[in-house]
């Protein structure tokens, strides 16, 4: 059975076709600048990549060249079309109405509308990817596998909000939490690797890329995360402040005139590693220039492992008793610097790593903690579109 993964951005299609008879991926790829001068299809297959530049005016344009390229006859993996069982969509809100992957029909649709006041940057896009799907596959079953549904097994202690209970019953306003698909990914991989049943494994999952969140997961389901009512709250991000002061927001806008765009802007954009160094957004950056002792390079580095710690050990009084931690994501899988760093706050609830295991360990599976350790420490290659085609074959082949 053949699996085709799509992840639709405003302007971009990312894709990954799998066998999932052995899961192996047959070709991956990305389009770019849909609608904007200079688009283009990067495909790839078996480690060969081929740049297909073409106007690409629409999604429907970008699925078609898509489609184009897994049947073309040089670089192409399948026949035809008629080989692709199932399509698989990351949706980034599911609201509270899903916590499981599903089949997409019209009443799944209007829901995926209906978060679109939750997530007005995500959801859209989204939904213009699954309408450029169907419209080019109206035979193929299609299944919406949602950021949010992992955590929606949170209890109402750590999903609301201390604020007046009407806007939770009116508006919708709790904690949802994102990056579902990686945690929950993490945790089985996780359960794998230590040898245990995925309904047992206490575990807390970091994953920490640009975007950067972690998870509480007691027994295989998440109790806590640390991204809230958007992916804005939570740990210091790549370009996003986390969790500040809220009074912050109405002083910047009482005080200094900002609109909400602004704000907004702000605390999204220009905050984080970049807004702390002034410099860059990108780890690699802020880990160089602090190396080489630029003053707020190293305040954004501390600024970052700080506020991992201090969730860490939030979420290990949460869990009561932790089996493990697992790094994941672009930093969490490659900067080994990072998880030493963050080790260093962990000693005190029995978590120890191994420097020459850790130093070791880049983007591979691995586990990092010493014999001794009370709690492992893994590192574990997130696989987010593996997990949309999982959930994609097991909804449609029943
Ligand atoms: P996104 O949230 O965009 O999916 P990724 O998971 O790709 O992000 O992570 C991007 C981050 O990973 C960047 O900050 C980048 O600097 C960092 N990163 C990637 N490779 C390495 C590496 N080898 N060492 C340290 N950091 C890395």
């Amino acid at each position: 059975m053949k699996v085709l993964v799509i992840n639709c951005g405003s302007s971009s299609i990312k894709y990954q076709l799998f066998n999932m008879d052995n899961e192996e991926v047959l070709a991956k790829g990305l389009v770019e600048r849909i609608g904007i001068e200079g688009s283009i299809l990067i495909h790839k297959v078996n480690g060969e990549k081929y740049d297909i530049k073409e106007v690409i005016k629409d999604h429907k344009d970008g699925v078609r060249l898509v489609i184009e390229a897994l049947t073309n006859k040089e670089y192409g993996v399948i026949a035809d079309m008629s080989e692709i069982s199932a399509v698989g969509h990351r949706v980034v809100h599911g609201g509270e109405k899903y916590a499981s992957s599903v089949v997409i029909n019209d009443e799944v649709m209007k829901s995926i509308e209906d978060c679109v006041k939750l997530a007005p940057l995500h959801n859209p896009p989204n939904i213009i990817g699954i309408n450029a799907c169907k419209e080019m596959m109206p035979e193929v079953p299609m299944v919406a596998v949602f950021d949010t549904a992992f955590h929606q097994t949170m209890p109402k202690e750590a999903y609301l909000y201390p604020i007046p209970y009407e806007l939770y019953e009116n508006d919708a306003i709790r904690k949802y939490g994102f990056h579902g698909t990686s945690h929950k990914y993490v945790t089985q991989k996780a359960a794998e690797m230590i040898g245990k049943n995925v309904d047992d494994i206490n575990i807390i999952t970091c994953h920490l890329g640009n975007g950067a969140s972690l998870a509480a997961v007691k027994n295989g389901k998440s109790v806590d995360t640390s991204m809230g009512f958007t992916p804005l709250e939570g740990l210091c991000m790549g370009t996003r402040s986390g969790s500040i002061d809220p009074s912050i927001v109405t002083f910047l806008m009482k005080e200094k005139g900002y609109s909400c765009d602004e704000v907004d802007n702000i605390l999204n954009k220009k905050s984080g590693l970049l807004g702390i160094s002034g410099l860059s957004s990108d780890f690699r950056d802020i880990r160089s220039t602090a190396g080489e002792g630029v003053e707020r390079s190293i305040l954004a580095r501390d600024i970052f492992f700080n506020k991992i710690r201090q969730y860490i050990g939030s979420y290990a009084v949460t869990l009561g008793k932790v089996d493990c931690i697992a790094f994941a994501g672009g930093i969490g899988e490659n900067a080994a610097l990072v998880r030493s760093e963050v080790a260093k706050g962990l000693e005190i609830i029995g978590a120890e790593i191994d420097s020459k295991l850790n130093e070791a360990a880049a983007g591979v599976e691995a586990c990092i903690s010493t014999e001794s350790s009370k709690i492992k420490i893994l590192v574990i290659p997130t696989d987010e579109e593996l997990m949309i085609a999982r959930d994609t074959k097991e909804l449609c082949c029943k």
